[in-house]
């Protein structure tokens, strides 16, 4: 049969290793100023790592908020190259149009100077 012995270890995470034969002896190194220096780096690392959390939090909002710019930045350069896209259809169709009177217009031109020759040939034999 097996027996154990629940024993107590003194010891302080400030000197590892060391182990304190009681409770005088710890409570007597806790007030020594190795442990005091040691419990105020303690206190400073902590308030370092909050520091460093709400700095971690500020950044991942900001992140965040960065991302989501980006997003609407992409959603509206897609939207601008639709709109440019339907811009660029109207203005070949308008440009087609263009051409289209265009081509009118020069027949007609034509047409009308004939109409004028002819006028003025006819005015010329019935006077000559
Ligand atoms: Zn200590």
């Amino acid at each position: 049969m097996n027996s154990y012995v629940l024993c107590t270890t003194l010891t302080c995470p400030c000197v590892p290793g060391q182990v304190f034969s009681s409770k005088a002896t710890l409570s007597n190194h806790k007030k020594s100023k190795k442990h005091q220096a040691w419990e105020l780096k303690q206190k400073e690392h902590k308030i370092d790592n909050t520091k460093r959390d709400n700095e971690i939090q500020i950044l991942k909002t900001k992140l965040k908020y960065s991302e989501e710019q980006v997003e609407n930045l992409i959603n509206e350069k897609f939207e601008l190259k639709n709109f440019i896209l339907i811009l660029e259809n109207k203005n070949n169709e308008l440009v087609k149009d263009l051409d289209k009177k265009t081509e009118e217009f020069n027949a007609l031109a034509i047409m009308y100077k004939k109409l004028k020759n002819t006028k003025r040939n006819i005015y010329h034999k019935k006077y000559i």
